[in-house]
């Protein structure tokens, strides 16, 4: 018999799948073996997905709010139906292990279905006017309309539920939706086109187009696509604002995720493991991964025996086991490089307390103390499984730390004091602050973004729907 290749994945153009022109391989970041390949449209069915959405626009605006809502809840419900083998294709493409594979797709049909329940509610206001003599009789209708067709830009490291973020708060409000994948992860996304090919979206209202780095700049400044939401790496981030000026841009940016834990914080148990845990989850390729732990002095020794036995406890390994907790990173180029940082860290007088071993595109969890201000695991987004401890005195030199960065996306701060609880939230410069908790925490229908380097604007359904849409006022008069 002779062996049948299966055709590469097809893209989804306009809302119905398609053949591209070329072909690109997925490879599994754990063993470099070959996933599936997928097909790349071609120029005329870019410009047709373009094309469609922009023609769809009026028409899909003033589809029923129940017929969006009703497309939003099927996919949520088919996302939970299909769960397991949406999670086998997240860990084959993206490495995660299947653990938080199995979450993100929860995840995911969690934030269809929040769009689903926001696409009853979202209209906008009635505001009065008549709160001055000139304007007696009259009112304004405060509408919310979609801007126009939505172009989502995504990152490798949540290739399912950071593409959600984008699609489902779109089709939510009515707008049309261009997904580009990231070129290693893109079959989440081409899965997730299934799904809403299943749906009665009007044609051209979404499209999944898993292409190179010029046509997404293409897209990027194309007129008829007048809002970017991108999640990814700042320096791409931050080009594609300068290269859309007259567009409504917001970028999702990295961060260097900071926890504090306090002098009064008493569960050190309950903070060793959680930092454990989520500075290695999907080995630390998160953007709120805990990469920096500022502990005070007071409790540094008990907190810092702890942590590094609940590292040891971490199982690495194959991500297709269901009991593995840190797995690959996404390649081997970018585990060489987390390597790298921490060499440069240790020459510079850092001690490794555990981990700093790497094998193929596998980093070992790894604990570093004493690392100067300069190095790049503590300076830079390490986005690898390695924690970076200082030691401190008191809650000012905590705080000082961690707005010594040039990132600001979350941080974690372990108290029970309601005063520092509130000194954390007005004094650290990031977009979001934990209590009792790590930096990572993120639940989907919150608003979550960064300021400084990390970001621009907000993510989170019903941000995103406000983001995706503009106020429109209708002014009654003699009413
Ligand atoms: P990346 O910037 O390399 O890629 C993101 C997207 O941009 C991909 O689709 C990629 O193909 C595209 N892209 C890359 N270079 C491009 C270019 N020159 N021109 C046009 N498009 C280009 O990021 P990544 O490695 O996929 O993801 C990791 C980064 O994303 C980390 O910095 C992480 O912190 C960040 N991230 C942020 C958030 C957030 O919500 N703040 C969430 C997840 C990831």
């Amino acid at each position: 018999m002779t062996a049948v290749t299966p055709a590469p994945r097809p893209c989804w153009i306009a809302g119905r799948s398609e053949q591209g022109t070329g072909v690109t391989v997925i490879r599994h970041p754990y063993d470099d073996s070959e996933v599936a390949s997928v097909s790349v449209p071609g120029p005329e069915q870019v410009e047709r997905a373009v094309a469609a959405a922009a023609a769809a626009t009026v028409a899909f605006r003033s589809t029923p709010a129940h017929v969006r809502a009703g497309a939003l809840e099927h996919v949520s419900k088919r996302l939970l139906e299909r769960t397991e083998e949406i999670a086998e294709v997240i860990t084959a493409e993206n490495g995660k292990p299947l653990r938080w594979a199995r979450l993100e797709v929860a995840r995911a049909a969690n934030t269809f279905r929040f769009a689903a329940e926001e696409a009853k509610r979202f209209a906008g206001e009635l505001m009065r006017l008549d709160t001055d003599p000139a304007a007696d009789g009259r009112m304004a209708m405060v509408r919310r309309v979609p801007r126009g067709p939505v172009l989502g830009i995504a990152p490798f490291n949540f290739p399912l539920n950071l593409v959600a973020h984008k699609v489902a708060p779109a089709l939510a409000v009515g707008a049309p939706v261009i997904i580009k994948p990231a070129p290693r992860t893109p079959l989440s996304a081409l899965l997730l086109g299934e799904l809403l090919a299943e749906t009665k979206l009007p044609e051209g209202a979404f499209s999944v187009l898993p292409v190179g780095n010029e046509t997404t700049m293409e897209l990027v400044e194309d007129e008829r696509l007048p809002v970017v939401s991108f999640t990814g790496s700042g320096p791409v981030g931050w080009s594609i604002m300068d290269a859309a000026p007259r567009k409504h841009v917001v970028l999702e940016l990295g961060g260097n995720g900071a926890a504090v834990v306090c002098a009064d914080w008493t569960d050190l148990d309950f903070a060793a493991k959680r930092i454990a845990m989520f500075s290695n989850y999907q080995a630390g390729q998160s953007c709120i991964a805990v990469q920096r732990v500022i502990v005070d002095r007071a409790v540094a020794d008990d907190f810092l025996g702890r942590l590094v036995e609940a590292v040891r406890e971490l199982k690495t390994g194959n991500p297709h086991d269901p009991e593995v907790e840190v797995g690959p990173l996404v390649d081997e180029a970018a585990a060489k490089r987390v390597e790298e940082w921490i060499t440069e860290a240790a020459s510079a007088g850092a001690k490794v307390l555990v981990g700093g071993e790497r094998e193929g595109s596998t980093v070992a969890p790894t604990v570093l103390t004493d690392v100067p201000a300069d190095a790049k695991v503590w300076a830079e987004e390490v986005f690898g499984p390695v924690l970076a401890v200082s030691v401190v005195d008191g809650v000012d030199e905590a705080f000082a730390q961690v707005n010594a960065s040039a990132y600001g996306l979350q941080a974690g701060v372990f108290t029970r004091d309601v005063q520092v609880a509130f000194r954390a939230s007005s004094e650290l410069e990031v977009g979001g602050v934990v209590i009792g908790d790590v930096p990572s925490y993120r639940a989907d229908q919150m608003p979550y973004g960064g300021v400084k380097s990390s970001g621009f604007g907000r993510e989170g359904v019903s941000s995103t729907m406000n983001d995706f849409t503009e106020e429109k006022v209708l002014v009654l008069t003699g009413i």
